[in-house]
Order: structure tokens, then C-alpha cells, then sequence
């Protein structure tokens, strides 16, 4: 999105910073980590059809010991029972294929239609590689369909089978950071701890997911991906993506039908954009990509309205 240009920098390993004791900034990040899933589910699920890339998804979100910092490890062990990069179930979000099959959070995913994941070495430094494998090796076996798994669950070894359903394709990732910012990169959504807790609720949140998957819907990625400071100081560049009916405009448009969808409330959008526009200096004003929060709220609002004249008349709310 957003803020700060849809950009910034990509970290996949879960470090911390000195602020508060670990076990407190610990459950603050599975809490947050918990609501971004929950809600990038919904709208994954809701807006399949959309979706330019399609994946068999069970809805939940995945994490393992490794991917802690060495502070952090112990108490996410301890907490959730995980083991070097075995993938544990840090979310089931409620209606997902997950949850329909019984999964519950804090399984450990131990093999996969019999064929038991890799523990990993044991590692200080945090590191995603080992539990990306492991996702890899799971998602390979759901893609195909129904999936068998063996989870771990108070010391017990029980076989659960998931079906999963079609989902937009698109993996969402939360970064330990203090910018206010989120971003797409043409195959994940990453949004900043920081931005994540700014949305006080989670049709905040669908506010903010719905327009960085607006991105993948309109096929924006390859700006995305490339888009840096040279391309942003070229002036026809600004206009097309950044000015009145350019790539920023169409993201919040699509990205608000996208969060009503999902079943999401539309009319939180623009008095987000308000209250974030009133507590941060860099989106008070008009950006080189994106308009000030002001004008990015009364286009909203006519969004919401239109949505809401959609869903009165009954009609398919279709961007
Ligand atoms: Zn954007």
C-alpha cells in the first residue's frame, strides 16, 4: 500500500527488538500474526473467483521453533510445543478447511500422507528455510487434494485429513517492524507489525489486506516488484500508478470490494484513513505514489457508498 509507497524491506525470520520482556513481546506477535491470518483467509477464500492465481489452501496459518529468535525460541517452545522446523498450527481459522477437519492450534504437523517432515538442525540464529521446506512439502500434497496428516496434540499421534479449497494464491506474511507500511510483491502480501496493530479491528485490517490484494487482482505486481525510487521520481510513472485513477486509486477501489466481500464492513475504510492520516506526518500530505489520507478517505466513502447501493439493490458485488 500504503503508506509509505507500498515498499520497504523484506524479513521472513521473527527477530525482536529490546522492548519489552520476551514472553510479552511474544504473545503480541502470535496475537497479531493470529489476526492477520484470520482475515487474509477470509479474504482469500471470499475472492477466489477474483484471483488471477489460485492455490488449494486449509486456511491456517504455520510456524516453527526455527523461525524464532534464540530469545523468543524458548517461550514459543514451551507455549505451543513446537520442534526446530516441524510446522505447528499457530491458527485454524473458524470455517477454514482446517477447523472443518479438526485441526486445532498448537498441533504439531509431524508427516504428511505418511511421510514424516524434517526436524532440522538445531540452529541459534532464527531461519525460515527449514519450515518453507516443510510448508513446500505440504502444499505440494494439498494441491492434489484431500491430505493426510499425522499432528502431535498432548502427546498423542492422531491422523487428521484436510480438504482443501480454492483460495487466491497468494501467501501473507507479517514483519517485525516499526514502519507503517505494507506491500505486495506479485506473489505475497507483507504488512508490518506495526501497521497490523495500528487496525484496531479486523475490518481495519481487511481495509489494509483487501488493497495490497487489490494489487494482485488488477495485476500490479510487476511494478511491485521493481517499483524503487528511480521509477517513482518519473513523473508519467507517478501519474499513471500514484495520480487520480491510477494504480493506488484502483488498489483502494478493488481492494474495498474485495474486504465487503470477505463480509467485511466498507465503512470503517475511510475513518481509518482519517485517524492514520492524523497520527502519522507522512500521509497527512500528498506522496510522490499515494494520494494524502484525506483524499484517499472521500474516495472511499464513494466507494463505500456504491457498495452499499449493490448490496441493497442484492446485485453481485463486483468491482
Ligand atoms: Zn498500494
Amino acid at each position: 500500500m500504503i503508506l509509505a509507497g507500498c515498499g520497504g524491506p523484506i524479513s521472513t525470520a521473527i527477530t525482536d527488538a529490546p522492548r519489552s520482556a520476551a514472553p510479552l513481546r511474544l504473545a503480541a506477535l502470535n496475537a497479531l500474526d493470529a489476526r492477520v491470518a484470520r482475515v487474509a483467509f477470509r479474504l482469500s477464500d471470499a475472492n477466489a473467483a477474483l484471483c488471477p492465481a489460485i492455490r488449494q489452501s486449509a486456511g491456517w496459518a504455520l510456524h516453527a521453533a526455527s523461525q524464532y529468535s534464540e530469545e523468543l525460541r524458548p517461550y514459543a517452545q514451551a507455549r505451543f510445543g513446537l520442534d526446530g522446523d516441524l510446522p505447528g498450527l499457530l491458527t485454524v481459522p473458524a470455517g477454514s478447511p482446517a477447523a472443518i477437519a479438526g485441526l486445532q492450534e498448537g498441533d504439531l504437523v509431524l508427516a504428511v500422507n505418511g511421510r514424516a517432515l524434517a526436524r532440522g538442525p538445531d540452529r541459534r540464529e532464527a531461519a525460515f528455510e527449514g519450515l518453507a521446506a516443510n510448508i513446500a512439502v505440504i502444499d505440494r500434497s494439498l494441491a492434489n487434494g484431500s491430505t493426510q496428516l499425522t499432528v502431535r496434540r498432548n502427546g498423542a499421534e492422531i491422523p487428521i485429513t484436510v480438504t482443501p479449497r480454492r483460495a487466491c494464491g497468494y501467501e501473507v506474511q507479517l514483519n517485525p517492524s516499526d514502519e507503517l507500511n505494507a506491500r505486495a510483491d506479485g506473489r505475497r502480501l507483507f504488512i508490518s507489525t506495526a501497521l497490523a496493530g495500528f487496525a484496531e479491528t479486523d475490518d481495519e485490517l481487511a481495509v489494509i489486506l483487501g488493497h495490497e490484494l487489490a494489487h494482485h487482482v488488477l495485476r500490479h505486481r510487476v511494478w511491485n516488484e521493481s517499483g524503487g525510487a528511480a521509477r517513482r521520481e518519473n513523473e508519467s510513472v507517478w501519474r499513471a500508478e500514484g495520480g487520480e485513477g491510477g494504480a493506488e486509486q484502483q488498489a483502494d477501489r478493488v481492494g474495498l470490494y474485495l474486504a465487503a466481500r470477505a463480509g467485511y464492513d466498507p465503512a470503517v475504510a475511510a475513518p481509518f484513513w482519517r485517524r492514520f492520516g492524523a497520527s502519522n506526518w507522512r500521509v497527512r500530505f500528498p506522496q510522490i505514489v499515494h494520494a494524502s489520507a484525506e483524499s484517499r478517505a472521500r474516495s472511499l466513502e464513494a466507494v463505500r457508498h456504491e457498495i452499499e447501493l449493490k448490496q441493497r439493490a442484492g446485485e453481485n458485488l463486483v468491482p
